[in-house]
């Protein structure tokens, strides 16, 4: 039995190509509804985790899902009694920090995670920071002058997202040109931490009053409860899925990173254009009186982000489809293509040599999370990946002397 598109040859029970993807049962060849990160979803779906954690999704998604539930519950818990500094700050830290336990849990960037993460995760902090409060200087929040202004509108809604999309692409652009972070899902991960650390700092900029000193304009219990959901989790996801998108057309599908091709121009388009709806939409509804401004806020929010959601899933199931067909037809192996025994991370059935694609449940092998990396025998103990202290903090091209070296390696070749 041979794959009728990529003629590899298949197990009789195949259910999934292991070279292209192809659903075999179905004929569907695009998968509209199997995801190839976790096939038991649609491309098409508003699941978050699978779109934003990609590597191992399949494994723990409910430990996210809780500790991003319990920050939020924390947050909003402070704002009903009135703590508002404690919730504008585990607001504003929940999805980074469980952002950040997610890159440790798996092992992207085995290396150096900690610099790796933090020089993301700092510059544009800082950058967002400091941009913040220049233009906080200049324009008058708003909601406190009678209306809403046209020149305010045009700083506020359409300036200010420029500066700051361009300021959020400055760390994954650096990161994602570097060689052994030329990934997409490399960059798509980059953009999302830079976007997250931009709406993180964002917040604690513009609610720095609240923060510091006090001062609460207007603070019926409703309101903040609202404003909490929206700079908590709203905010930081639309930043962050609008910027991943740009930043994983950036690094693209082939070998190395594509650079600044008309497909980033489009994705950097798009993460702008989403993010002046969402702030000239914040600035105009910031005029009606107290909840119900923030609440028709945290609406247009969560539409965009459902918006960007979609988007996030078709880029990177198309880019692992896309990446299997063309190593298929180039004849590049993939897992296990050194004759060690590999399994399936989502349900642990034994991968055919070079599946870039289990046979049994559809799952893009790519998506593994690294420290049972493309190609390393399960059997070897967790220890033989860690690269010993010499080798940890050398540059440049993967040339490491253990059982993940020819895996990174295989990991570029195989895109
Ligand atoms: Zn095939
Ligand atoms: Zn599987």
């Amino acid at each position: 039995m041979t794959c009728p598109r990529c003629t590899a040859g298949l197990p009789a029970v195949a259910h999934f190509c292991q070279a292209c993807g192809l659903d075999l049962r179905s004929g569907d060849g695009s998968r509209r509804r199997s995801f190839a990160v976790k096939p038991d979803e649609p491309v098409t779906s508003f699941a978050l985790i699978s779109t934003i954690m990609p590597r191992g999704a399949g494994q723990h998604p409910q430990t996210y899902r809780i500790a991003l539930t319990i920050g939020l519950v924390v947050a909003l818990i402070a704002a009903i009694f009135g703590a508002l500094p404690i919730a504008l700050l585990v607001a504003a830290f929940t999805v980074p920090l469980v952002y950040i336990v997610y890159l440790y849990d798996v092992n992207l960037w085995d290396d150096q995670p900690v610099k790796v993460t933090a020089a993301a995760f700092a510059l544009t902090g800082l950058l967002a920071a400091l941009f913040t409060w220049g233009w906080l200087q200049v324009v008058p929040p708003a909601g406190l002058v009678g209306g809403p202004q046209p020149v305010t509108l045009l700083i506020v809604g359409v300036a200010v997202p420029i500066v700051a999309h361009v300021l959020i692409q400055l760390g994954p652009v650096y990161l994602a040109s570097r060689p052994r972070f030329d990934d997409l899902m490399d960059g798509l991960t980059f953009g999302i931490v830079s976007g997250v650390a931009y709406s993180t700092f964002d917040t604690l900029v513009r609610h720095g009053a609240a923060l510091f000193g006090g001062f609460v304009a207007d603070s019926d219990p409703g309101t903040w409860v609202a404003l909490v959901f929206l700079e908590g989790m709203v905010k930081p996801l639309l930043y962050g899925t609008a910027a991943g998108i740009a930043a994983a057309e950036f690094s693209g599908l082939g070998r190395g990173y594509d650079g600044f091709t008309g497909r980033y121009a489009r994705g950097l388009a798009e993460a702008i254009f989403a993010t002046i709806v969402y702030q000239s939409g914040a600035y105009l509804l910031s005029y009606l009186p107290g909840f119900q401004g923030v609440a028709l806020t945290l609406l247009l929010g969560l539409a965009i982000l459902a918006v960007l959601i979609l988007r996030v899933r078709v880029v990177l199931h198309t880019a692992l489809i896309e990446a299997a067909l063309e190593s298929a037809a180039r004849g590049d192996a993939a897992i296990g293509a050194d004759g060690s025994l590999a399994f399936c991370t989502s349900c642990e059935m034994p991968l055919l040599a070079g599946a870039a694609f289990c046979n049994a449940c559809g799952t893009a092998q790519r998506t593994r999370p690294r420290p049972s990396g493309v190609g390393r025998p399960v059997e070897a103990p967790r220890t033989a990946a860690e690269p010993v202290p010499v080798t940890s903090g050398s540059p440049g091209p993967v040339t490491r002397e253990n059982p993940i070296g020819p895996a990174t390696t295989n990991e570029g070749d195989q895109s």
